[in-house]
């Protein structure tokens, strides 16, 4: 793979800057690589493990001369980096972001970016429910997709720049309206994770009366939303404050919907149900068609060793 980029900054060193960090150094996407994180202690632990080639006590001084700065922080904090940063930006410098949320993150740093320095946001669909710096790995965004907006930037050749180092990491690349963009995540990842939290929510009350029962015989359907469910509450925190009329729509969708099966089951239409449970198969079928997912039993996981 050919170098695409001479210097990347990092701001934000959780896990999807890391598995980026690891991406770009196996396909050789980068001269070099270099990172800052707010606190301390992550700055510390990434010097440790050798994440980044050089890490910054600041924001400013690791997006200094930068070619390309990727905002690597939760949505509620891109405003802040994006003013810290702003003063040492070089002239040509690309900006772009990993933010779960669009078009929250466009009103939030645009304002913020002096003439001169382009912007394009992009959002890579994978993850895991790790964070911090030692969570990431190389191949997160392998045959992943990533989705650029790229109607803020009025040069093609850096919004391709920036499409290229996505295909260098993995991924596919889309692009897309901010708005849109929202939308879909809005079906996609926003409303089910607010789903799992609140079944878990609901398993945990009831785990104060039934005691440890919903732990120890969580079955798959339960263990899978605990896994979800998991996920960084900062992140997720910013990503509903900040998709909220997409998010709201879906879930108000979603509601419509729960009532009508709710029906289905006080009336005994088992038609109903075997119908629309045969149709919601056939999308994870499309799904695992896709490559987005393993067709393997239980997600291709192996059983946990018995304790
Ligand atoms: P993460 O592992 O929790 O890392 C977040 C990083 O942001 C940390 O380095 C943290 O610094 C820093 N940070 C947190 N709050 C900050 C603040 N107020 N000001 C400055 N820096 C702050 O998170 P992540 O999973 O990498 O997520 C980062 C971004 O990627 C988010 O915008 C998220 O929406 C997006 N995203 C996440 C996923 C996913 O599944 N995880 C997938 C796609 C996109 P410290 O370590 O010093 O606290």
């Amino acid at each position: 793979m050919t170098q695409i980029y001479d210097r990347v900054t990092l701001i934000g060193l959780g896990h999807i800057a890391s598995s980026m960090f690891h991406a770009i150094k196996r396909a050789g996407l980068a001269g070099e690589v270099v990172g800052y994180a707010r606190s301390a202690e992550t700055r510390q632990i990434a010097r440790e493990i050798g994440l980044c080639d050089r890490v910054c006590d600041s924001a400013a001084e690791a997006a200094k001369d930068a070619d390309l700065i990727v905002l690597c922080v939760p949505v509620g904090a891109m405003s802040s980096v994006a003013q810290e940063i702003a003063p040492s930006l070089k002239v040509g410098a690309t900006v772009s972001d990993v933010g779960s949320v669009k078009r929250a993150v466009i009103d939030a740093v645009m304002p913020h970016l002096p003439e001169g320095v382009h912007f394009v946001p992009a959002h890579p669909l994978a993850g895991t429910e790790h964070s911090g710096p030692a969570s990431g790995f190389a191949e997160l965004y392998d045959n992943r997709w990533c989705i650029v907006v790229p109607d803020l930037c009025d040069d093609p050749a850096e919004v391709a720049k920036l499409a290229a180092l996505w295909r260098g990491m993995g991924s596919n690349v889309d692009k897309m309206d901010a708005d849109h963009h929202d939308l879909v995540l809005a079906v996609t990842s926003h409303t089910p994770h607010l789903i799992a939290y609140t079944m878990v929510g609901v398993a945990e009350d009831l785990g104060r009366v039934t005691d440890s029962e919903v732990i120890k015989y969580s079955a798959t359907g339960f263990r899978d939303f605990t896994r979800i469910a998991a996920s960084d509450p900062t992140m997720w925190r910013d990503v509903f404050l900040n998709n909220k009329d997409a998010t709201l729509e879906i879930l108000g969708r979603f509601t419509e919907e729960l009532f009508v099966l709710q029906r289905a089951i006080r009336s005994g239409d088992g038609d109903y149900l075997h119908d629309y449970f045969t149709r919601t198969r056939a999308v994870r079928r499309s799904i695992i068609e896709a490559g987005q997912d393993t067709a393997a039993p239980n997600f291709g996981r192996t059983p946990a060793a018995k304790s």
